[in-house]
């Protein structure tokens, strides 16, 4: 069949396999602890879902404007003000369906064939892919465990070339929950700036860090601001994955480049979500902090853990809800008698070995680290802890 070149390039995801595995072997009521999930193990609190029912009830379940009704942009900008010192005028935001949808939008409106976007690794899988999708190309720069996974300034300008668009950066960051600081971001943006290229910054586990805070790239100055797609959403911070809200705060000039590709590919984002994300924005955050306490309390349980384990190590994330484990020292050898190549061979004997399901680091583009969650009870990560110090003692 002559398909488009373009699309056959994207992947389907390596993560599924696992994902299938698992799934298959729960089916036959064996008892497996998933470390793969990706959300909040939290329901979204009620008072977000009696916004939705009250929203149902009075009839907003019709079309609205295409980037989103007045009422959420207005929650949006005093959103990026109160948190972010971020001042953005509601013609400046966007709401998607979506952070991932609000991200390929932001790739569509600025990219030309070729142009070059370059993206840290690790990365989160669907960067590349969403890049290659909108006619670009992906240039990645490696990170270092040492340097708690994050670019300097002076490797991204090494980086530049005269083709590249764009830098994505995320932070706090999946998959490896790093979080830059302000002094970081500042030596970033110069470059930037210089440059004259932009930057994607996608935020969306900004509620979710435990050390350290939240600084937006776009807040740091005029200049950088104008140059910054910032990104954010529902999903992580309230819980609310399944709502599918996203949005970005730009300059006015991509607002309305991504405004028009929206309202010609999927119309607005839902019409009960976007009035159940006002609620959200607007409401008490006594529970999203609880959430993030409750997360954090995972996290230093889960690090520890895994750094007494034999061959494992981590560097303690602050942020975001994932663990990078490092696995080196299994690389090359063998497990029941199958020689470790790299993470998917490593999540593969977890698995079977241990009913233990983790997210190999491959498709995130380091092949020598599993991705480990905490989104999920201490009750759960300790017995899945348990059950892969336990193997690897007895291999
Ligand atoms: N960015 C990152 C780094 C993510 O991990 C995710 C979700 N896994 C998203 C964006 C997308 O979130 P959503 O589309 O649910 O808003």
């Amino acid at each position: 069949m002559d398909l488009s070149q373009n699309a056959l390039q994207i992947t389907s995801s390596m993560t599924l396999e696992i994902t299938a595995k698992a799934k298959q072997l729960k089916s036959q009521g064996i008892d497996v602890v998933d470390f793969g999930v990706g959300e909040p193990d939290f329901d979204t609190p009620d008072y977000i879902k009696d916004a939705a029912i009250d929203a149902i009830k009075k009839g907003y379940t019709k079309y609205t404007p295409s980037s989103g009704i007045i009422e959420l942009k207005k929650a949006i900008c005093a959103k990026l003000l109160r948190d972010n010192r971020l001042s953005y005028e509601p013609e400046q935001i966007v709401v998607s369906n979506g952070a991932k949808h609000s991200i390929y939008n932001a790739l569509c409106a600025i990219l030309n064939p070729e142009d070059e976007v370059i993206i840290p690794v690790p990365y989160w899988l669907s960067y590349p892919e969403m890049v290659r999708l909108a006619n670009g190309k992906p240039v990645f720069i490696k990170t270092k465990e040492e340097n708690d996974f994050k670019i300097t300034g002076k490797e991204l300008k090494n980086s530049i070339t005269k083709k590249t668009k764009a830098l994505i950066l995320n932070s706090p960051n999946n998959p490896t929950g790093s979080v830059y600081t302000k002094e970081e971001l500042e030596e970033i943006a110069k470059v930037i700036v210089e440059a004259n290229i932009f930057v994607i910054s996608d935020e969306i586990y900004e509620k979710l860090i435990y050390e350290g805070s939240h600084v937006s790239i776009a807040s740091l100055n005029e200049k950088i601001k104008e140059l910054t797609i910032v990104v954010n959403g529902m999903s992580k911070a309230y819980a609310m994955t399944g709502w599918r809200i996203g949005y970005t705060a730009s300059s006015r000039e991509i607002a309305k480049v991504m405004s028009n590709i929206q309202s010609h590919t999927t119309s607005n984002p839902n019409s009960i979500a976007q009035y159940a994300s006002v609620a959200a924005l607007s409401g008490d955050e006594t529970i999203i902090k609880k959430m993030a306490e409750e997360f954090n309390k995972r996290r230093i349980y889960m690090v520890e853990r895994i750094n007494k384990i034999k061959g494992l190590k981590s560097n303690k994330p602050k942020g975001a809800f994932y663990v990078m484990v490092n696995i080196d020292e299994y690389i090359g050898k063998e497990i029941n008698g199958k020689v470790i190549r790299g993470s998917i061979d490593f999540a593969n004997a977890l698995i079977e070995g241990a009913n233990v399901a983790v997210v190999p680091a491959l498709p995130f583009g380091m092949d020598n680290y599993i991705r480990i969650s905490y989104a999920t009870s201490i009750e759960n990560i300790e017995k899945g802890l348990s059950r892969i110090e336990e193997f690897l003692n007895n291999i």
